[in-house]
């Protein structure tokens, strides 16, 4: 089973581990956004805090094309290159390094997308994922997270932070 939800709804006693997973997320990919390194201001991303002191990360993958993909939002690429199923791909392997269960938060930048192939139904059937798995968006609209990229990870975490008080 997958709750998934806009990060505005979380419930206060998240918020501060939302938080620093989001600040987080911006710091990273500040360092790689635009730098030509697959990272544009149109690359969703997304994170998971798998112990105290580490995340795991991933971006949308648009160089990894397949029009062959259902994606109903920009059917351009294919939605097993998505953000939150890189991250959790990548998660998977560091806790089954760590021998740890994989943590019941995600925050990924875009909703889940939807179609028969979206990440929607992938996470639905995902039958590794823990039970009351978690998946946390912000932006309702691509164009949105595009434009908030744009602004600077400053600008783009005041907006998001903003939305999340304490
Ligand atoms: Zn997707």
């Amino acid at each position: 089973m997958c709750k998934i939800d806009n990060v505005k709804n979380a419930p206060k006693e998240l918020r501060p581990m939302l938080r620093e997973m989001i600040q987080s997320l911006i710091n990273h990919f500040m360092e790689f956004r635009g730098a030509k390194a697959g990272v544009g201001n149109g690359s969703c991303c997304a994170v998971m805090k798998i112990t105290d002191t580490e995340f795991v990360y991933g971006q949308s993958q648009a160089f990894k094309l397949d029009q062959d993909a259902m994606n109903p939002d920009s059917a351009l690429f294919d939605p097993a290159n998505h953000a939150e199923r890189v991250v959790i791909q990548i998660a998977q392997g560091k806790c089954q390094e760590l021998n740890a269960s994989l943590p019941k938060h995600l925050f990924v930048e875009l909703p889940p997308c939807g179609g028969p192939k979206g990440c929607h139904t992938w996470l639905a059937n995902n039958q590794d994922l823990p039970n009351d798995f978690n998946v946390w968006y912000f932006y309702e609209a691509t164009k949105d997270m595009v434009s908030w990229h744009s602004k600077g990870a400053q600008l783009e975490t005041d907006n998001i932070l903003s939305a999340l008080p304490l």
